[in-house]
């Protein structure tokens, strides 16, 4: 499998090989397209970022950690179901979203 590193601004151009019950990952710069490249191919995740409605307009919000990437859709429809109260930068917006084991936290703000 071919994939671009999103761990950072570079993107190297990665190529995933399966050798026995392992990956192989080639073409990455440092150990952190190594391990993206081989978590791409097993259980690929996303870090979620959008807006969430609040009495007056909106703030960004996003998630604590990476969520499964097949999840990402169900995250960012639950995340527009609320409307929060003063919400200040850092407030937990959603206690482990759809039982994720990840918060979505307000990242603007006061
Ligand atoms: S392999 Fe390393 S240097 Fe290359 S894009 Fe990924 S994080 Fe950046």
């Amino acid at each position: 499998m071919k994939l671009t590193c999103i761990m950072c601004p570079v993107g190297c151009q990665l190529e995933v090989t399966k050798q026995g019950n392992d990956y192989v990952v080639s073409g990455n710069s440092c150990v952190r397209g190594e391990r993206y490249g081989k978590q791409e191919v097993v259980s690929p995740t996303r870090m979620v970022t959008t807006v969430a409605k609040t009495q007056t307009g909106f703030v960004s919000v996003k998630t604590s950690a990476p969520v499964p990437k097949q999840r990402v859709q169900d995250v960012v429809d639950e995340i527009g179901k609320i409307t929060l109260a003063n919400p200040k930068h850092g407030d937990v917006a959603i206690k482990n979203i759809l039982g994720l084991n990840v918060d979505v936290i307000v990242t603007s703000g006061k």
